[in-house]
């Protein structure tokens, strides 16, 4: 069973429910504050962890009582946090979610102690080999993730790099990928970039994903109550399946239905 490795961010969601969208300049009240775990990277790192991988994350968190939560958060899944650091001086990523009464959604993301993740946080790489896993997201510096990507590929781990958000890579570097993993949008993205990858594995929402000539339909769900995170939820499970060595087509499989099972709850991480 190999390891898998999480570059990426963590945020902490805050959402208010609001009768409409403030115009500028103007003060609304809205409902309770909710909070949630989230962030691309600590996604991917709990469905990892709990498809059964071995998870190690690297990535950073401000000084703050939310960083100390999130740290605590992340072990008690079991997830490896020695290269998750403490930033001084700078918030944990925070998302600050409006939720209208149309369903619509406005979201400020300040990414804080995301936007601090070095190179020389990468360390841990180096002690990757064949059989582990790297998996990287975009919610961080895209040339932190793309020197991870060479170091781990330069180990003979595999590489799978979600495109999310999506930010256009070095072709030498969408080159080690396999897969990279992106929606139907950031696929098109991609293509309107003029490259193609070697390795591109498309999630189609509720009609399944596409990996070369592998089709997988998405896992049946009686009530999708919140689609958020579904995409996050398939890279970690692909990752996990991939690390224990499933076929290519069997870890698309299991990270279909995890991510199926995932829209049937509210949150990201539960
Ligand atoms: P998100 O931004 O919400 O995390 P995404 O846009 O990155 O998602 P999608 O392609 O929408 O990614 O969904 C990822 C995967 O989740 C799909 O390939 C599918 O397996 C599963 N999925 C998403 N929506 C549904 C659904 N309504 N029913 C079943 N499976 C779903």
């Amino acid at each position: 069973m190999g390891r898998v490795v999480v570059v990426g961010s963590l945020n902490i969601d805050s959402t208010v429910e609001v009768e409409r969208h403030p115009q500028p300049g103007e003060t609304l009240l809205g409902g309770d504050l909710v909070k949630h775990f989230g962030g691309k990277g600590a996604n991917q790192a709990v469905a990892a962890a709990r498809a059964g991988a071995r998870v190690s994350f690297v990535g950073r968190v401000g000084d703050d009582a939310d960083g100390d939560a999130y740290i605590s958060r992340l072990a008690g899944y079991g997830i490896d946090t020695a290269h998750l650091s403490r930033t001084t001086g700078v918030s944990t990523g925070h998302a600050a979610i409006a939720v209208a009464a149309d369903g619509e959604n406005t979201i400020i993301v300040s990414p804080g102690a995301n936007g601090r993740v070095t190179v020389g946080d990468l360390a841990t790489l180096n002690d990757l080999g064949p059989g582990d896993v790297l998996l990287g997201s975009l919610e961080i510096d895209a040339d932190v993730v793309a020197e991870a990507a060479r170091i781990a590929a330069a180990r003979g781990a595999r590489v799978i790099l979600n495109l999310a958000p999506y930010a256009a890579l070095p072709g030498d570097v969408l080159d080690l990928a396999d897969p990279i993993v992106v929606n139907e949008h950031e696929n098109e993205l991609l293509a309107a970039d003029g490259y193609t990858p070697r390795s591109v594995l498309v999630t189609l929402g509720s009609k399944g994903s596409r990996w070369g000539a592998h089709e997988v339909p998405a896992g049946a769900v009686s009530v999708v109550v919140d689609t958020t995170g579904a995409g996050d939820c398939f890279c970690g499970t692909l990752a996990a399946g991939l690390a224990a060595g499933l076929s290519e087509p069997d870890a698309m499989q299991a990270a279909s239905l995890a991510a199926a099972a995932s829209v049937g709850w509210v949150g990201a991480q539960p």
